[in-house]
């Protein structure tokens, strides 16, 4: 990949660890054969099961909104293809991922282990039930939309911890809450499209 992955530069990406990551995780090897040749476009692709990998740019643009420093737990609700769990691990996360698609995630479990991406902890079950004994965690992504962001999550957020979500059914917008102790403040920014947490 040259400097500027899927043209991120040109955007509004300008963290360099991120694009660093973007540049270093083959996007290519988390897609079905029969779609690879797009694998360098910005744009989503199917992954099997009605599931897509997400879009280069909106991974990029979660991955600058979350500030993941090395080191920090990170959970992710949504495994899929892991392409995004690589880039977790790209930035030096300790990464925790959930998958409700036990066939995704076998695949997603075989392709990181293929690449050398050692150390995840990758489960199959369902977000809305969090990740109990791993809590509390400094950042938390999601990459399936909830109607409204689960409350077993939140609590799940160390202080000082971030979790981004995309939220919503028909209209989707892009959720950031931040703890301080008790107190969660919350965002909204992009409008976007994914798919619904089931
Ligand atoms: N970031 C992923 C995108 C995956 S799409 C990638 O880069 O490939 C969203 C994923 O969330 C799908 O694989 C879907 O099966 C999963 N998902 C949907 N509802 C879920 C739930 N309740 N718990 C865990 N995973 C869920």
């Amino acid at each position: 990949m040259t400097g500027d992955p899927y043209g991120l530069r040109r955007r509004d990406i300008t963290d360099a660890r991120v694009l660093a990551a973007m540049a270093a995780v083959p996007r290519a090897e988390f897609i079905p054969e029969a779609h690879r040749l797009d694998a360098t476009a910005d744009h989503p692709l199917p992954i099997g099961e009605g599931q897509t990998i997400s879009q280069p740019y909106i991974v990029a643009w979660m991955m600058q909104e979350l500030r993941v420093v090395p080191h920090q737990k990170v959970l992710e609700i949504g495994t899929g293809s892991g392409y995004q769990t690589a880039i977790l691990a790209t930035l030096g996360a300790e990464v925790y991922s959930i998958e409700i698609a036990p066939r995704l995630a076998a695949r997603a479990s075989q392709t990181l282990t293929r690449l050398g991406y050692a150390g995840l902890r990758l489960r199959i079950g369902n977000g809305y039930d969090g990740w109990k004994d791993a809590a509390p965690f400094d950042r938390i992504v999601l990459t399936a939309a909830p109607p409204a962001i689960p409350q077993i999550l939140t609590d799940a957020l160390a202080d000082g911890g971030r979790l981004l979500a995309p939220v919503g059914t028909e209209r989707q917008v892009m959720v950031t809450i931040d703890r301080k102790g008790e107190s969660l403040t919350r965002r909204e920014s992009l409008p976007v499209r994914f798919v619904p947490m089931r």
